[in-house]
């Protein structure tokens, strides 16, 4: 079968390699991979500044957004045709991995498909455990290859709201920075819970991106009119911040203007060494004063990705075809190339498998 790989940590080598179709073991299932979302981090890998192959190989096949159907479930209960989204990182023995809670591992001897030590999804058939699929309803077909990105924003949003209601004022202001899949889909979700939501991004209004801020009643600021710090004066007190850029300037900007007792969730990787002066005293002084919080956060656990498919089915249901117009780019395997560069109006590229 074919497969799409890269050598780590050299530039521009990603191509399309042979390997064996893979064999189910006991208790395994075959899964035909339909469609695999391409995002920052394969074009980070590719860049040869991220990505580890598995121990002992010297390539490592791309892919961890995954949507396939099962082929052969074996003696699992799933059933062959069954629509699936396998998960990302695989368990270490730490505490938080042996506790389902992968995602906040503490030893970091975790793999993760596509990305670190083991191969990700960008092929045409793959074997899993059951723990490591996810169900999808069969109405989610259009949609479902965003689970994997969705339950990155799930996992971040809800320890957000969560750690927001250690206040008695409600969450009134949430303002998503970066109108990438990765923000357009927190602000969806925002939206879907019907938090009052800005999207702030560096593109006209009358972009694709501004107007699907707007179809779903967000309102979408132009970065170059609004700069960061105005906005607590144009919108007000900033409760909830959301940092998808990945831009560490932008990150340090939101700090600055998030409101008092606000909690500001960092979600965008910056693998960039760019130093930045600030004023250490200034920032600190105003974390202390405005009981404010910061908090980074990385991958998901299978709870985040059970929610992001039920999530999925209820923004389609209240904005119908929303969700499809995030993929702007639908490219066959054979241009999977294509896809690791970014073109600027472009926001999710899909490469279908089959
Ligand atoms: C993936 C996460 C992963 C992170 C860091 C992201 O692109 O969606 O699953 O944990 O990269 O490797
Ligand atoms: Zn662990």
């Amino acid at each position: 079968m074919k497969a799409g790989a890269v050598t780590p940590r050299q530039k521009d080598s990603a191509r399309i390699v042979e390997m064996a179709v893979p064999s189910p073991g006991r208790g395994e299932v075959l899964v035909k991979v339909l469609e695999v979302g391409i995002d920052g981090t394969d074009m980070e890998i590719n860049r040869g500044q991220y990505g580890e192959p598995p121990l002992g190989q010297n390539f490592l096949v791309l892919g961890h957004e995954a949507l396939g159907e099962v082929e052969n479930p074996g003696t699992t209960d799933f059933n062959k045709g069954e629509l699936v989204v396998p998960l990302v990182r695989r368990p270490d023995s730490c505490i938080n991995c042996r506790s389902g809670q992968s995602d906040m591992c503490l030893e970091g001897n975790y793999l993760e498909c596509g990305i670190r030590g083991a191969h990700g999804f960008l092929r045409e058939y793959l074997v899993e455990q059951p723990p490591f699929l996810i169900r999808v309803p069969a109405e989610l077909r259009q949609v479902a290859v965003l689970a994997e990105p969705m339950s990155i924003a799930t996992k971040g949003i809800d320890q957000a709201i969560e750690f927001h209601r250690r206040s008695a004022n409600p969450v009134q202001v949430v303002l998503v920075l970066g109108a990438g899949p990765l923000g357009l889909l927190a602000m969806v979700l925002l939206r879907v819970q019907n938090f009052n939501t800005y999207t702030l991004d560096i593109v006209p209004k009358s972009s694709l991106k501004g107007q699907l801020v707007e179809a779903i009643g967000a309102t979408y600021l132009d970065g170059g009119n609004s700069p960061i710090a105005e906005l607590p004066g144009q919108i007000g007190n900033l409760d909830i911040i959301v940092e998808a850029t990945g831009n560490s300037t932008v990150a340090f900007q939101a700090m600055s203007a998030l409101g008092t007792n606000g909690v500001i969730c960092l979600m965008g990787v910056s693998t960039g060494e760019k130093p930045l002066e600030i004023c250490a005293d200034c920032l600190n002084m105003q974390m202390v004063l405005g009981n404010k919080m910061i908090f980074g956060t990385v991958s998901s656990n299978r709870r985040h990705f059970e929610k992001a498919v039920q999530l999925l089915g209820e923004i389609e249901r209240s904005w119908p075809g929303w969700l499809a117009r995030l993929t702007t780019r639908r490219l066959s395997f054979g241009d999977f190339k294509d896809a690791l560069h970014p073109t600027p109006d472009s926001i999710k590229t899909v490469i279908e498998i089959s």
